[in-house]
């Protein structure tokens, strides 16, 4: 597939009235009735229910398996960095908007006194907006919450020293967290996110972006789902973001896989390829085996999006989803993925 898109041609496809619009707004309504997602009165804050547990579960398994040759260490972490590292990060260069720190009581006992007061003033105000004064007590920890599930694992990579030869691969997994409260269900502010991450030289990193680009829309296809390979940018914040935006969209170092999920007139991005280029490498002092910088490029998958596009797609009872898609998730996983990338 050549992933070198005209941005001509691509803008001209975006601007174009999509011929029909298959997102349906009214999904996360029809889900929370159906009891697969359950409210808790925080937008981007939901339940989830076994059955959409289930079919979220099903499909990492057969992300391990459309990934099981790429010989990736796999590697988890709790869904919090260390904060010294997310300072290092620039995160909070590019999206200060969207981290979410922690903080905790770590006061005396008149601290504590005040806390409780504090607090009583807030119940005693009723059910409207409440006061945060209570959080005056709060103060913050070492820990930021994870904004995106490779972020953990650069500081830890650079801390083993030069990369072996041929690079490295790593399968990673985390809850994140983006301050984004939203009607949208697939704007979580809580969500799963499942990656493959290669480090190593620009070309070798290349390919594995093409690669992923490829095994991601036959997986999303053998799925049931309509897609687009879109290009495309992240949010990052402000007036100067806008120019970086630009910039990383003419580098054409991120493309996205979209479906129409629930937003009316704009499909939902469910995967995203990016290539950081020697960013990361350069800010952790990442090297190569022959002490070039390495360049960095991961494959997201989001969990709960694709999931969500499964409920939209193929309706909320999946004992009536297609045939194919039943075969690739409750069938032989293993045998659907092998038929898929052969
Ligand atoms: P990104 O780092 O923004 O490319 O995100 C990687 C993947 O995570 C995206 O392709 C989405 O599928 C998913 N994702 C990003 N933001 C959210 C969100 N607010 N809620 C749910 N999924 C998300
Ligand atoms: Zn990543």
């Amino acid at each position: 597939m050549n992933t070198r898109i005209d941005p001509a041609a691509l803008e001209a496809a975006e601007a174009a009235p999509p011929s029909h619009d298959a997102s349906d707004p009214t999904l996360l309504a029809r889900m929370i009735e159906a009891g697969i997602l359950v409210e808790t009165g925080e937008d981007g804050i939901y339940g989830r229910s076994a059955a959409f547990e289930d079919v979220l579960e099903r499909l990492s398994v057969a992300v391990t398996l459309l990934g099981a040759d790429q010989n990736a260490e796999v590697l988890r972490f709790p869904p919090a960095l260390r904060r010294r590292d997310f300072e290092d990060s620039e995160y909070l260069k590019s999206f200060p908007d969207l981290a979410g720190t922690i903080h905790a009581f770590q006061g005396n006992d008149a601290d504590h006194r005040r806390l409780l007061a504090a607090l009583d003033a807030t119940i005693a105000a009723g059910d409207g907006e409440r006061s945060d004064e209570w959080m005056d007590q709060q103060k913050p920890t070492r820990l930021v919450f994870t904004p995106a599930a490779c972020y953990p694992i650069y500081p830890v990579i650079a801390r083993r020293g030069a990369l072996p030869e041929g690079g490295a691969t790593f399968d990673v997994f985390s809850y994140c967290f983006r301050h984004e409260p939203s009607v949208d269900p697939s704007r979580m502010q809580m969500f799963r996110m499942r990656e493959f991450v290669r480090l190593g030289s620009p070309g070798d990193v290349m390919t594995f972006r093409e690669k992923w680009i490829e095994r991601g829309s036959a997986f999303v296809k053998m799925l049931g789902l309509p897609f687009d390979i879109d290009l495309a940018n992240d949010p990052f914040f402000g007036r100067g973001g806008k120019i970086v935006a630009n910039s990383q969209r003419e580098q054409q170092l991120k493309f996205e896989l979209v479906i129409p999920v629930a937003t009316p007139g704009r499909p939902t991005a469910c995967l995203s390829f990016n290539y950081h280029m020697d960013h990361f490498g350069t800010l952790w002092k990442i090297d190569c085996a022959n002490g070039d910088v390495a360049h960095s490029a991961c494959v997201a998958f989001g969990m709960e999006r694709t999931t969500l596009a499964l409920f939209r797609h193929h309706g909320l009872d999946v004992r009536a989803w297609p045939d194919g898609v039943r075969a690739l998730l409750w069938g032989d996983t293993q045998a659907a993925i092998d038929a898929a990338l052969r």
